[in-house]
């Protein structure tokens, strides 16, 4: 049964606006864009469901189009909703294993040196892309040794000293990826006197939704939703996420996509730098040191559709002797697990192009960014260093009372 209070297809003034605002639109000729994709045949779809378009699968879920769009209307979410409803379904192992990033996640931080050392290896990639369809120009993000949620064990105790303490949505990349920037939010936080407090959570489903496993993303969501809510406890006590993508779902996906009752949740979540900066405000701003660093920072198309940049850039213009250069807001092409998938590859190159370019000209000393896989694109394609807004406040903590590294 389709939603029509989610769809709102019907509040398209067909100004194509969106149509100029889709990077898929606009570095190929297969995907006709977000408005005939979206509110213009949706009409069709509802009718007919055999109309459904092939050039969907193009569509990359980046959100660029609601942003642009003067009506409102759900644009993406149509589009989505229109993928899952109506293609054919397929099972595809390459696409189960690229969105259950529990199931990988384990599996690799198991082996951890050993996967990252193979999935390097060029005959490995070669084997990837003929037999999986994952393109061998991409290199799979590295996987750490044990999980993050393993490691605050050793820590669980310091963090119950402190009177305010927030719940920690870590997210699959800190628990299996990046333990560093998890250790990093905990090292920031404790420099503000806030203690940190995970809670149980699954993968927020964002991956799990682009490659079409609804069931699976659905009963992630009723997880982490109940997971939260214990966290919380009847308090006004805040869930900060250090993942824009994860802070995206939780609070707009769930809700507009998946169906999810979030009204017990969603005040409460915020992500990080929006938190960070709010504390900032309230003269609760951690002894910094000058880094003396010239940083170009890329917005990220999830945070810029949650109005969340601002945060980011406020945060880091307080870092003294950082100098931050605003790059032009372009979509970096990965989104996720799209820029992976061989018959996509060359348009997620082609969509980040630009940005690579801008990257490079401005030579800057790191690039900063608050996504995951933004970040995974840009060191595939520029020879910089990509670091969080997080962990770069973490370098500029004066003295090393707060470093937590076990
Ligand atoms: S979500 Fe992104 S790729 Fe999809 S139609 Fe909108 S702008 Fe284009
Ligand atoms: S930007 Fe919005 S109103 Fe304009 S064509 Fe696209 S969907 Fe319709």
């Amino acid at each position: 049964m389709i939603n029509l209070e989610n769809i709102s297809f019907d509040h398209c003034i067909k100004c194509t606006v969106c149509t100029a605002y889709c990077p898929v639109a606009r570095v190929t000729h297969l995907y006709p864009g977000p408005k005939q994709s979206g509110p213009d045949t949706e009409r069709l779809r509802i009718k007919n469901p055999n109309l459904l378009d092939e050039s969907l699968k193009y569509c990359n879920n980046c959100k660029r189009c609601e942003i642009a769009c003067p009506s409102d209307v759900k644009i993406a979410d149509i589009i989505q909703n229109a993928k899952w409803k109506y293609s054919p379904k397929k099972f595809r192992l390459r696409d189960m294993l690229l969105s259950h990033t529990d199931l990988t996640g384990r599996i690799a931080t198991f082996a951890g040196p050993v996967f990252n050392f193979f999935t390097r290896l060029f005959p490995v990639k070669r084997l990837l892309d003929f037999f999986l369809n994952i393109s061998s120009k991409k290199t799979l993000p590295e996987y750490a040794r044990g999980t993050f949620h393993h490691w605050f064990n050793s820590c669980r105790s310091t963090q119950e000293d402190y009177d305010t303490r927030v719940v920690y949505f870590h997210g699959c990349y800190v628990n299996y990826n990046d333990h560093e920037l998890g250790k990093d939010v905990l090292c920031v936080l404790n420099a503000m006197n806030i203690g940190v407090t995970l809670t149980n959570e699954k993968c927020c489903g964002v991956p799990l939704i682009a490659n079409s496993f609804l069931s699976k993303a659905r009963r992630n969501a009723a997880y982490n939703i109940k997971s939260l809510e214990k966290s919380i406890g009847g308090t006004n006590r805040k869930v900060v996420v250090s993942s824009s993508s994860c802070t995206f779902a939780l609070k707009h996906e769930y809700p507009n996509l998946l169906e999810m009752d979030t009204s017990t949740i969603s005040s409460h979540i915020e992500y990080i730098t929006s938190y960070i900066c709010k504390q900032f405000l309230q003269k609760n701003i951690p002894d910094m040191k000058p880094l003396n660093l010239t940083a170009a920072y890329h917005s990220p198309c999830h945070l810029e559709r949650m109005g969340g940049v601002i945060y980011s850039v406020e945060v880091l213009k307080r870092i003294p002797g950082l100098e931050l250069k605003l790059l032009h807001s372009e979509c970096c092409g990965i989104s996720g697990t799209y820029g992976f998938k061989k018959e996509f590859e060359q348009i997620a190159q082609d969509i980040g192009n630009d940005l690579f370019r801008q990257i490079k000209s401005l030579q800057p000393d790191i690039v900063i960014t608050d996504c995951e896989t933004c970040k995974w694109q840009i060191e595939m394609n520029t020879p910089y260093e990509v670091l969080h807004p997080v962990s770069v406040i973490a370098r500029a903590l004066s003295g090393n009372k707060f470093d937590l590294t076990v």
